[in-house]
């Protein structure tokens, strides 16, 4: 597909805002979406609507059953799973995390998770919280000086007691990836287990989780084009089934017995015991349309793309001084740019304001703050910082009306 013809699957690059038009740097936070994608949910809201499963026993709700399977055997494909029943539908990447660290099983004598300084909230908050509680102890692998982090610093922390070591494919503030094959082998080889937030990796690149020997993994729907309040974590089966439960409710049980007077549940030993209610049809269905979007753009031509998009930008940011580039210099495994101000005075959110306002003819939405990893942030005495994020549709005109901006913003700042 070429680009013009990409561009025109995304209604939203349409938009005009006062006569303006948009340019999109904000894909790290979420992706736009595809007619694919707005044609599955559509068709679901305007033409199904109901239930899925057999408790409903009806053809509507078998229609939905067979669309939502689909979706799921669509995404364990994708993911290189066993089966699709290693699929948990979740609301996105937290939900995920917060079900991982809820239910794992940690015991008395492996009670440790190691983190990276580099997590999101979303990864490093849950498990926190189960500190609280007693039930684990949390390491964070540090940085070693600037910005790097590698295999070994994590890995090093892994020990007899460690249960779990959890860590970013890629850093939503710097793209960059953590070694995980090292982490994978090192994990193993002390009988610990491997979740992967693959929140910003897999919009541009390729898992298996089999191949690469990761047991846990989340994503995000929306990060992928698919509807936001959608997402999966994927279980390898045989630690799915020693999983607490997490949510339950309707649809997570095959039979509710009385035992001595008090209902009793057996629950199922696949991914419907975490899949409590009626679920977000809509949502799983357009997921597995952007999944078949991606598939038939092709990953290749995305990480192609895009990689060589944030390369301009970073060649274009490193020649500003001004601005602290975040991050090593190596390419990082996501097409993520972001920046600092040197001069304290000079506020990432006042560009962010003249990206939006300012520009003649175009308005731009990249993202400023801290990205939800304060801990890396204050660790880099970073207050804030600028971030613009790359998919497929985006330009590298784009890409130098943003970088010609932040010049006509430092000189207007002077
Ligand atoms: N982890 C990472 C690395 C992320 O970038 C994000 C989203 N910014 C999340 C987790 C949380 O994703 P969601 O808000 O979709 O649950």
């Amino acid at each position: 597909m070429d680009l013009k013809n990409i561009r025109r699957q995304f209604p939203a690059l349409g938009r005009l805002a006062g006569g303006k038009k948009l340019v999109y740097l904000d894909n790290a936070c979420s992706v736009l979406k595809p007619r694919k994608v707005i044609r599955a949910v559509s068709h679901y809201l305007s033409a199904l609507g109901a239930c899925a499963g057999g408790r409903s026993g009806h053809l509507l709700s078998a229609a939905v059953e067979e669309l939502c399977h689909e979706a799921r055997a669509k995404t364990a494909a994708f993911l290189g799973a066993e089966t699709p029943s290693e699929i948990i539908f979740t609301s996105g990447t937290t939900e995920g995390l917060n079900l991982a660290a809820k239910c794992f099983p940690f015991t008395k004598a492996k009670n440790e998770v190691v983190l990276t300084a580099f997590d999101h909230h979303s990864n490093l908050l849950p498990f926190l919280e189960e500190q609280k509680r007693g039930r684990v102890k949390v390491r964070i692998a540090g940085l070693e000086g600037g910005w790097q982090l590698g295999a070994d610093r994590i890995t090093s922390l892994i020990g007899p007691r460690t249960a779990l070591v959890s860590l970013p494919l890629a850093s939503n503030v710097t793209g960059q990836a953590f070694g995980l094959e090292e982490v994978v082998r090192q994990a193993r080889r002390r009988g610990a287990v491997v979740l992967a937030d693959a929140a910003q990796y897999l919009s541009t690149n390729r898992v298996d989780v089999r191949a690469a020997g990761i047991d846990m993994l989340a994503f995000s729907g929306h990060k992928l084009g698919g509807p936001p309040g959608t997402g999966v974590l994927y279980c390898r089966s045989g630690l799915m089934r020693r999983l607490g439960n997490f949510k339950v409710g309707g649809g997570t049980v095959l039979d509710v017995v009385l035992k001595g007077g008090l209902p009793e549940a057996r629950y199922f030993a696949d991914c419907r015991r975490f899949e409590a209610g009626i679920q977000n049809y809509a949502g799983i269905i357009g997921l597995g349309a952007a999944i078949d979007f991606l598939l038939e753009t092709g990953i290749g031509l995305i990480k192609e793309r895009t990689s060589g998009l944030a390369a301009l930008c970073r060649a274009r940011l490193a020649g500003v001084e001004e601005v602290e580039l975040l991050g090593p210099p190596q390419a990082p495994a996501s097409p993520i740019v972001a920046f600092s101000f040197r001069n304290p005075k000079t506020c990432a959110q006042d560009f962010n304001i003249f990206l939006n306002n300012e520009l003649p003819r175009h308005f731009i939405c990249a993202r400023c703050g801290s990205h939800c990893a304060i801990p890396l942030h204050r660790s880099r005495g970073v207050k804030q910082s600028l971030r613009a994020s790359f998919f497929v549709y985006n330009t590298e005109s784009e890409v130098r009306l943003f970088c010609d901006a932040l010049g006509q913003f430092l000189e207007s700042a002077a």
